[in-house]
Formats: structure tokens, C-alpha cells, sequence
């Protein structure tokens, strides 16, 4: 069983990876558990170059063990890509998701319904014990509404209408078990599996 540490410290993620990726006998542990501590400046302008400082810095801070890491977000072409790896702290450091969602509607303000198309993105970087790397990426497109809709999920998901449904429900207005199965985490993560299997 190949123990590997998850660099996060969100619980819902950790849980999602190991998830996804726990069936193929590998062993999933935080970095809490692993007794790892890492808090890294995301300072990159890509989500794989994020992930990446996050997973080295857990892969160093462990001693060299195997980790993996996560970076995603929101890119909207109207906005030529932003709010990108800004997409937590959209309207500011202090910022939330009420405070992200607001600005994003009122950027959007005037964009008629063609062009308010948009995808979340994310980025999986696996750093093994020998410090070779692997990079999974995957997305979910979609379209930005004008209201906040449904009380699911979190961050944009109520003003993110994916194309799976033909913009009658946002991610926060769907089943989170159905959303797991077609979003950008997921996709990353199956590809991830893929490349680990
Ligand atoms: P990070 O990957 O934890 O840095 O998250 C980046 C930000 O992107 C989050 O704070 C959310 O604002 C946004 N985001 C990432 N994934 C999702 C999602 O599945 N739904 C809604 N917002 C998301």
C-alpha cells in the first residue's frame, strides 16, 4: 500500500482525492495526519504552477514523500480568463464568496448570454518519492448567470450554469454526488488515475 500525503488543508478535498483515487490501493493521508506542516505563497499565474508550489513545498517539508496537490478556479472569457488563480481571493484577500460572486456579476454587467461562457479548471500536480512529477488537468464548461441560484456547494457554483445541464440548474442547485461525477475535480482526478494506475 503506497501511502501519499494529500497537500491541502481543506477536509473536503482531502476526501474527494482520496475518494476518487483510494479504490487503486494507495493510501490517502493529510498532511495533519502525516504530521507535515506547509503553508507555501501560491504566487504562480497558472493553476499547475500553484499546485506545483504547493506540492513541492509538502514534498520537501515531509522529507521527501510522496504528495499531492490541487489548484482550481473560475476562467471566464468575457474577462479574458480572470478571475483565474485569483478566483478565492477575487475581490480581495479578505474576500468571500458572497464578495467574489457579487463582483463577478457586476463585471459581467452589459455581457449578453453568448458571451458569458466560462469553464472551472483543475490542476493536479502527483511529486513521487524520487521527486519525479505527474500533472493531471481537468475542466467543466459552462456559462455565468445574472442571479445567484441553489444553496449547494459553495464558491461560484450559484452562478455557474454547466453545459451538462443546458443551463437550467448551477452547480449549487444540483446534487453535490451529481456534480462530483462531471466537475473539474473529478475529470483531473480521473485522469490523475490513469496516469497512476
Ligand atoms: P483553491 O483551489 O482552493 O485555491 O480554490 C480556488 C477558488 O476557486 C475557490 O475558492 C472558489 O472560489 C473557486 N472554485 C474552485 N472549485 C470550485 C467549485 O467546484 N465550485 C465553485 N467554486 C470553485
Amino acid at each position: 500500500m503506497k501511502r501519499i500525503i494529500v497537500a491541502t488543508n481543506n477536509a473536503h478535498k482531502a476526501d474527494e482525492i482520496s475518494h476518487v483515487l483510494g479504490m487503486d490501493g494507495l493510501e490517502f493521508v493529510t498532511m495533519r495526519e502525516a504530521g507535515v506542516a506547509s503553508d507555501p505563497v501560491e504566487d504562480a499565474d497558472t493553476f499547475e504552477g500553484n499546485a506545483r508550489i504547493k506540492a513541492r513545498s509538502a514534498h520537501e517539508a515531509s522529507g521527501g514523500a510522496a504528495v499531492i496537490a490541487d489548484d482550481s478556479g473560475l476562467v471566464v472569457d468575457a474577462l479574458d480568463g480572470a478571475p483565474g488563480v485569483y478566483s478565492s481571493r477575487f475581490a480581495g484577500e479578505d474576500g468571500n464568496d458572497a464578495a467574489n460572486n457579487a463582483l463577478l456579476l457586476e463585471r459581467l454587467e452589459g455581457v449578453p448570454e453568448a458571451e458569458r461562457t466560462a469553464r472551472f479548471v483543475c490542476t493536479l500536480v502527483f511529486i513521487d518519492e524520487d521527486g519525479s512529477e505527474r500533472v493531471a488537468t481537468g475542466s467543466v464548461e459552462g456559462r455565468v448567470g445574472r442571479v445567484e441560484r441553489g444553496s449547494e456547494g459553495f464558491g461560484y457554483d450559484p452562478l455557474f450554469y454547466p453545459d451538462a445541464y443546458e443551463g437550467a440548474l448551477t452547480f449549487a442547485e444540483v446534487p453535490q454526488a451529481d456534480k462530483n461525477l462531471i466537475s473539474h475535480r473529478a475529470m483531473a482526478l480521473r485522469a490523475m488515475r490513469d496516469l497512476l494506475g
